[in-house]
């Protein structure tokens, strides 16, 4: 067995420069330790879209050694505080909730307080008040378009959680800007030729501009052209097309009306007819996509849907097309080969998972490193915990489509139909009919998301838990609705508090 001495990372895109300059952080390259080189072809552009983070970015960023406010400078970025999720439950001019909201921050729980779901789920919150709304004071602030920190609360902290959303390209750029700073190598050059020796492992990597490159261990980075993992190892790629019918996006970059117009500091999802909008504001422009599924909808309705939606600043612009594939390879790291980014899969923009998992991915292959060359039981750790991961992501997103009430369009009708849900779902959505989700019902190390975001979503979509026996220990009611009447003013007092979100990013880019 030979030790791994150098990596060779294949595309440079979100995924590719993030995994090499995590590693470079976590495997010491500037000190002497694994060297890394990074390939790229200038002919193949990234993908440019991907707009949406997860709060873990903040320690991905911070590791990697990025300061909020180069990063905010940089990456013209926004902070993101949840997604507020408009129509999915019922279609417009429909009497009921027109949206829900799923924050970043958890429920309340004061220590020696008592969870607060039960009690809200027994009415001691008042009979209409959302659950997000009872539990946090998150969507007050966010609603009122102020930031989730103050200037002087430093460097990715602050009193509410938070993610970020920036322009996909300058993040590259930045990330590649470090990544070399931290020693990792660039190549500019397309490869267009894989050999693999007679283990079936990868022997070689031949580059039309720059020779023939080799390393220990390869990471295939090339988005969806898989050239590595795909294409030269044909590990399998399962489809959840009849889980997760969106299939195509159409994106366009909005600029606002006024330089100084308030940006949002959560991504909106509109729903549509045949898939849903996102609506994500950056420093100068709004990025706006429809994903939609092409089994329900053409691409010419989508681009009307998507047009309405804007108004007329969309008159002058033209969308970006783009096809997806949704599903994800079981068998991400084969040999001497692991992917990373949309080469391993993708499960559709919703709930912004596909940093989250390049976040994941780099984590893990820093952590579990095979520095002595035996890559067979990191790889099969490594499988097992993407599969999982993958899996259980793919739940978390159906939910938001299964539970509609919406049965105006075939799209809405079949995403509700239980034979499009997993086994998993079905299992789960079964349990907390009789009593309301908890902790233990998930494996938290393999979750991307963690039970509040299950809870905020279920009950945002108005799923019912039905009353029953499981309420019989609930006799804290008086606390309970103390702590809802507490969350509810100090969600004024942090209106006060916390800083209009252009505001607050001007006084953070002023101070650096
Ligand atoms: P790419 O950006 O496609 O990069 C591929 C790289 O490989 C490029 O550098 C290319 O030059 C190189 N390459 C390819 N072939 C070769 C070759 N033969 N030789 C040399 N180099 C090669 N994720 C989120 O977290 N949040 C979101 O809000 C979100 N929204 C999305 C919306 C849409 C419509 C789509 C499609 C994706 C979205 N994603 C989102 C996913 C996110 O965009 C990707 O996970 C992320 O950008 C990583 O892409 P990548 O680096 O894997 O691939």
């Amino acid at each position: 067995m030979t030790p791994i001495q150098d990596i060779l990372i294949v595309g440079g895109g979100t995924a590719g420069w993030l995994t090499a300059a995590f590693l470079a952080r976590q495997l010491g390259t500037a000190q002497g330790g694994v060297r890394i080189t990074l390939v790229e072809s200038s002919d193949i552009g990234i993908i440019g879209v991907g707009e949406g983070t997860f709060p873990s970015i903040r320690g991905t960023l911070s590791a990697i050694g990025i300061g909020e406010a180069e990063f905010l400078q940089a990456c013209s970025a926004t902070y993101k505080q949840g997604i507020r999720f408009d129509h999915w439950v019922r279609p417009p001019g429909t009497p009921g909730a027109d949206h829900y909201f799923h924050p970043f921050s958890q429920p309340s729980q004061r220590p020696g307080a008592p969870e607060l779901l039960p009690y809200w789920l027994g009415g001691e919150a008042g009979p209409t008040r959302a659950f997000a709304e009872a539990v946090t004071l998150q969507k007050a602030v966010a609603d009122a378009r102020h930031g989730p920190k103050r200037v002087g609360d430093g460097d990715y902290l602050g009193p509410l959680n938070y993610a970020y959303h920036f322009d996909a390209g300058r993040f590259a750029t930045l990330l590649a800007t470090h990544g070399q700073a931290l020693g990792v190598r660039r190549v500019i050059a397309t490869v267009d030729r894989v050999d693999l020796d007679e283990q079936g492992a990868i022997a070689a990597v031949h580059t039309r501009e720059a020779g023939t490159l080799t390393a220990g261990l390869y990471i295939d980075c090339s988005g969806f052209r898989a050239r590595l993992i795909g294409e030269a190892l044909g590990s399998p790629f399962s489809s959840m097309r009849d889980v997760l019918f969106v299939d195509r996006a159409l994106a366009m970059q909005v600029p606002y009306a006024r330089p100084d117009a308030p940006i949002a500091s959560y991504t909106i999802a509109s729903a549509q007819e045949s898939g849903w909008i996102w609506d994500i504001g950056l420093q100068e422009r709004r990025g706006i996509g429809h994903v939609y599924s092409s089994r329900h909808c053409d691409d010419s309705d989508a681009e009307r849907a998507l047009r309405r939606y804007i108004g007329p600043a969309a008159d002058d612009l033209s969308p970006r097309r783009l096809t997806l594939d949704i599903g994800y390879r079981e068998t991400q790291w084969v040999k001497n080969c692991v992917a990373v980014g949309l080469a391993g899969g993708f499960l559709e923009p919703l709930e912004s998972s596909g940093i989250g998992l390049i976040e994941t991915a780099a984590y893990l292959i820093g952590q579990l490193f095979p520095f002595n060359g035996d890559t067979a039981p990191v790889a099969r750790h490594f499988n097992a915990f993407m599969k999982e991961r993958y899996a259980r992501i793919v739940d978390f997103i159906k939910l938001h489509y299964g539970l509609t009430q919406r049965t105006d369009t075939a799209f809405w009708r079949d995403n509700a139909d239980p034979a499009s849900f997993t086994e998993s779902l079905k299992e789960k959505l079964a349990m907390w009919r009789c009593r309301p989700p908890q902790r233990l019902d998930f494996i938290t190390d393999v979750e991307m998301y963690l039970p509040a975001s299950w809870q905020y979503v279920l009950y945002g979509m108005e799923f019912k838990t039905e009353p029953g026996a499981w309420m019989a220990p609930l006799n804290r009611g008086e606390e309970a609705r103390r702590e809802f009447a507490t969350i509810a003013q100090l969600g004024a007092h942090a209106l006060r508090d916390l800083p209009p979100h252009r505001t607050l990013i001007e006084q953070i880019l002023a101070r650096s």
